[in-house]
């Protein structure tokens, strides 16, 4: 059994003043792994003021100093990376082939901030006055459980680039990861403040930190809901706020896409990560001439995907992450159903032969209306809505007709075409033809799918704030 009782301030691993305890499941059996000691709202305080005082050093270290530490924090998490696959295995659930990029990309997150801050100028001359940029100060970050160690060192990696002190309020969910993560954190050697790690509740260690006037950034992904009760919270004490949300991603295929890649490629969109992906393509639009090709071949991929142990090397669909999530995604099937959607592939219940697990079945509805729940909430789940549509302006029209402005995702034979069609897409991202990641561009979402972009420059700038000095 996994005991995680202590939480990370200062430079130490310390013995948290919260005492509740929290367990932690492995989602593929529903059995308890272990259990985490909880952080309470006077370890956020002990952590924002160690934070605070470490700001006043660590903001004047040089660019040089910087890369060194991100280039230490790298080969640290990267030493861990069989002891990180194997927690983001059991804690989470992710399928091998996601948990291997989940683990890599927790430790290539810093080269990527290395590669911007190698590039960037803090300093430009702007008419006759010199403009400088200057940390924000000490930043909080808030993760989801559904990558958290990636987004841990992420966001953490950005802070540092920049010269801002960190704390770290990861998902409770995922205090094993955290674990592995903050150890590997600890090897690097990094000033003591400059990152503390509290896993607590949202609703107390959150809530505390975002109402700190102590804390003058919060990096924060997670749900929709959640991130505008962070700005409403943080509103009187002004912080900049980056949020990464929610979304709920159209995938355009075009009347000339050649079937035997858009249908994998439509599939894979929305189902990777178990579906438990803000990028995740879940509503899949497409030409009504060529529907019941693309509804047939779609079937039987759907159906011959397998969800089960992610522990095994076939397995694409790992299990919900917890009975509550399973139990939320069960409600939009039937929600779906009772709306009149017609099943392709999957529905209600456990896959055939599971009777352990929070596992869901691949589940493909066509015959789905814009204006469905199905097709206008996000589910965070394994469930995708095939959309009709009769010409290309009303498809443009059905994919931007969402709160949501995440990603998007274009397949088409003509290049040119798809460009044309891509730029008149409300995303953050619009992936044509490929499900390709690019670290130095920016990552956000348009719309209720957030504020700020994470990744690159633009992520960097997000930690600084710019200061214009004139008469010099
Ligand atoms: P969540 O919003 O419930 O929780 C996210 C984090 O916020 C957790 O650490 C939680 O403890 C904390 N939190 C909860 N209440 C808080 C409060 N009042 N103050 C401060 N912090 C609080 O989200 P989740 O269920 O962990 O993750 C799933 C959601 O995350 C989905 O909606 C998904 O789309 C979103 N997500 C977005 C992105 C993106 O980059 N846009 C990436 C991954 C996940």
């Amino acid at each position: 059994m996994i005991s995680i009782d202590t939480i990370y301030i200062d430079g130490a691993f310390v013995t948290p003043h919260g005492t509740e305890r929290f367990d932690l499941f492995n989602p593929a059996t529903e059995e308890v792994l272990g259990s985490v000691r909880l952080a309470d709202a006077e370890d956020a305080r002990m952590a924002i003021a160690a934070a605070k005082r470490a700001f006043a050093t660590f903001s004047r270290s040089s660019v040089a100093e910087r890369i060194d530490l991100l280039r230490r924090m790298h080969t640290a998490v990267a030493a861990r990376a069989d002891d990180l696959l194997e927690a983001v295995v059991k804690e989470y659930g992710a399928p091998s082939s996601r948990a291997h990029w989940m683990t890599d990309h927790a430790a290539s997150v810093f080269l990527d901030a290395i590669d911007a801050l190698e590039h960037y100028e803090f300093t430009r001359q702007l008419g006759k006055a010199t403009v400088v940029m200057q940390p924000v100060g000490v930043t909080e970050l808030i993760t989801p459980w559904n990558s958290n160690a990636g987004f841990i060192c992420g966001k953490l990696a950005t802070a540092i680039a920049a010269g801002c002190t960190a704390v770290i309020k990861p998902s409770e969910m995922s205090a094993w990861q955290t674990r592995i993560v903050t150890e590997a954190l600890h090897a690097a050697g990094a000033p003591a403040g400059v990152f503390n790690i509290v896993t607590g509740r949202g609703d107390v260690v959150g809530a505390e930190m975002v109402t700190s006037p102590d804390v003058a950034k919060i990096s924060f992904t997670g749900s929709t809901v959640v991130g505008k009760g962070i700005v409403r919270a943080s509103a009187d004490t002004l912080k900049r706020v980056t949020l990464e949300l929610g979304g709920k991603s159209p995938t355009l295929i075009l009347d000339d896409a050649d079937f035997d890649v858009a249908v994998p490629l439509a599939l894979n969109a929305g189902f990777a990560n178990s579906g438990q992906a803000c990028i995740a393509g879940t509503r899949i639009l497409v030409p009504r001439a060529r529907l019941a090709d693309f509804e047939a071949r779609a079937a039987a991929l759907a159906n011959a995907m397998v969800s089960g142990d992610p522990s095994h090397a076939e397995t694409q669909i790992g299990p919900m992450v917890s009975q509550r999530q399973w139990e939320r995604v069960q409600g939009y099937i039937r929600k779906g159903i009772d709306e009149g959607a017609r099943l392709l592939a999957g529905g209600e219940g456990r896959p055939d032969g599971v009777d352990k697990g929070w596992l869901v079945k691949p589940t493909l509805f066509t015959d789905v209306r814009n204006d469905m729940t199905i097709a206008r909430e996000e589910i965070f789940g394994p469930v995708l809505s095939i959309i009709a549509y009769d010409d290309e302006e009303q498809a443009i029209a059905i994919a931007n007709d969402t709160p949501y402005g995440l990603q998007a995702y274009v397949v088409s034979a003509d290049a040119e075409r798809a460009r044309r069609v891509a730029s008149r897409i409300d995303a953050g991202r619009v992936l044509v033809n490929t499900l390709s990641h690019e670290p130095k561009a920016p990552f956000g979402g348009f719309k209720q799918s957030g504020l700020g972009r994470e990744y690159g420059v633009f992520g960097l700038e997000a930690y600084l704030e710019p200061k214009a000095l004139l008469g010099l």
